[in-house]
């Protein structure tokens, strides 16, 4: 079966040039298969959020090939890249970065904006059924700033299931919640692997939930330790 992600020797530095260029990074094979659910761990500083946003496609790897759903990503140009990771994949991050003029109902409704300029019918029966799904039915026409931190979080992550995404990838997306709202957030991501086999790769400092991913793989000094 063909990887969902798959790093092959995947290396960045930051500051490239400059005074202060370091590598963060240090040459990382790693394959993630279609449907699996895998917690990402590792000391602070580490290198997880550059690791994730590699994958997410938000930065380039300095060197080293990086395939998404069998996809050679080093020879894309950026809008192909936008393109594949608004097709492709769901993020959930820390902060939950919704836009905070808007209502819970019009920031799930943004990814389908983004992709195809305007919100269709079935996007909005989509984003609706996702709402419910995270248990805000209720709460559609609210404001994050009227939300709890919980419920902020549910909305980002009904967000990142908006356009059925095959990849989600979350970055401590429990981090800044207490234990009931974590539970409930990584219950959703559990769920929703569940149902569509959408691979999940989870950054996470808590054991607990670590214990609940089908694999971990730990990063420690900008390489994999296991
Ligand atoms: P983690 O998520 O595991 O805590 P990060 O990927 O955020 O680790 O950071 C790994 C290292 O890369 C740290 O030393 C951090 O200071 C450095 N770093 C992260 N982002 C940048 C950046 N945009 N510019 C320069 N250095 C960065
Ligand atoms: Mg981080």
């Amino acid at each position: 079966m063909e990887a969902i992600v798959e790093l092959s020797g995947v290396r960045k530095s930051y500051g490239v040039g400059t005074a202060v260029e370091a590598e963060v990074l240090h040459g990382i094979d790693l394959r993630l298969e279609p449907g699996e659910f895998v917690a990402l761990v590792g000391p602070s500083g580490s290198g997880k959020s550059t690791l994730l946003n590699l994958i997410g496609l938000l930065e380039r790897p300095t060197s080293g090939t990086l395939h998404i759903g069998g996809r050679d990503t080093t020879t894309l140009d950026e809008a192909e890249l936008t393109g594949l990771r608004g097709r492709s994949i769901g993020f959930v991050f820390q902060f939950h970065h919704l836009l905070p003029g808007f209502s819970a109902l019009e920031n799930v409704l943004m990814p389908a904006i983004i992709e195809r300029g305007v919100a269709g019918p079935d996007d909005l029966r989509r984003a609706r059924e996702l709402l419910a799904r995270v248990g805000l039915a209720e709460a559609e026409h609210k404001r994050p700033s009227q939300l709890s931190g919980g419920m902020q979080q549910r909305v980002a992550v009904a967000r990142a299931l908006a356009l059925s995404p095959r990849l989600i990838l979350a970055d401590e997306p429990t981090g800044n919640l207490d234990t009931r709202s974590a539970n409930e957030i990584f219950e959703l991501l559990l769920e929703f692997n569940r149902d569509t086999g959408a691979a999940c790769l989870v950054v996470t400092h808590d054991p607990s939930l670590a214990a609940r991913c089908q694999r971990r793989i730990e990063i420690v000094d900008g390489r994999v330790a296991n």
